[in-house]
């Protein structure tokens, strides 16, 4: 890797950052600085009535915070401004425009209900695959429709550069744009890291069969995919995947209970491999140790009822 580096934060602006969406945001920090490549923030606000109000503003403190900081983005501007998906739906329409000269979108007018009662079971994350009801003709006219992709057999394979070799066996063909004409985080996700030219997409590991999609979508607009780097998820000490919707502690929580900073840098850097537990330091002390083969490659429990305990001492 190079200065040629470029890399993202993306978070959606659904409530304060829980320390598993910090580690994540850590890593991929880590990776552009240890290279002296370039970090663009985008707000993922796509889907709407996720979205908190203030929740971005929040976001933007907690990162700069903890020592977080981006190159491109909101407050700092850039060549490829807006840095809201909100800001950028003309982008979609048009990619969606360029992808169904190429034969690739069909209109489906399932129900979700249709689809779960023909779709194979749930699919780990991504939900009930679709069938393939309306690939060659809608079967429901008078409904609205949503695009669908039509995703290449088999589906693209990848080698991401924690886990390794990824095959996602099966892929269903996705939704590009719902019937209610809001586009779906697959397209929007690919059409703005490559307008704004990401070289390496680094996120959580939940979005790890999410990939091969995204991959057979970049191929669909003729253009190369970036490389992947997918960081294993934190749990809770009780073993739950750390999310907003378990409680999980916020970065704004650990700061109201007295951490510091460097405290919490210290404890997401220690479950990274790159700092000794009870370690205190900055998230830029961190750009020189900056290891990526101490990383894990599978899931780290984080407790962090222990971390509060320690900032009240
Ligand atoms: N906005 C997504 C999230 O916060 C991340 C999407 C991505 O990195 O591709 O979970």
């Amino acid at each position: 890797m190079s200065a040629s580096y470029r890399g993202r934060l993306a978070p959606s602006p659904t409530g304060y950052m829980h320390l598993g969406v910090a580690r994540t945001s850590l890593v991929a920090w880590l990776r552009a600085r240890a290279v002296g490549g370039a970090l663009v923030l985008r707000i993922e606000d796509i889907d709407a009535p996720r979205v908190v109000p203030g929740a971005a503003h929040a976001i933007l403190g907690e990162l700069r915070w903890l020592g977080l900081d981006w190159d491109e983005g909101p407050d700092v501007g850039g060549p490829h401004a807006p840095y809201t998906q909100l800001a950028r739906l003309t982008l979609y329409t048009q990619a969606i425009e360029q992808l169904r000269a190429t034969g690739l979108v069909y209109a489906c007018t399932c129900s979700r209900k249709e689809i779960a009662q023909i779709a194979s079971a749930p699919h780990g994350d991504l939900g009930p695959l679709y069938p393939g009801t309306c690939r060659n003709a809608p079967s429901h006219s008078g409904r609205p429709a949503a695009l669908r992709f039509r995703m290449p057999e088999p589906a693209p394979s990848f080698v991401d550069g924690l886990q390794g070799s990824y095959a996602a066996g099966v892929a269903d063909d996705f939704v590009l744009r719902r019937s209610d004409g809001v586009y779906a985080y697959q397209l929007a996700v690919v059409v703005d890291d490559l307008a704004m030219g990401i070289t390496e997409v680094v996120r959580g590991d939940d979005l790890l069969s999410s990939t091969p999609r995204q991959i057979a979508l970049y191929r669909a607009f003729g253009a190369r995919e970036p490389a992947f780097f997918h960081v294993p998820l934190v749990l809770d000490a009780d073993g739950r995947r750390m999310s907003k919707r378990f409680g999980s502690m916020s970065v704004t929580q650990c700061r109201q209970a007295g951490a510091t900073p460097e405290q919490v840098i210290g404890v997401l850097a220690h479950t990274l491999g790159l700092a000794a537990p009870h370690e205190t330091l900055t998230a830029a002390q961190l750009v020189t140790r900056f290891d990526p083969s101490k990383l894990p490659t599978s899931a780290t429990q984080l407790d962090t009822a222990q971390l509060f305990l320690q900032a009240q001492t």
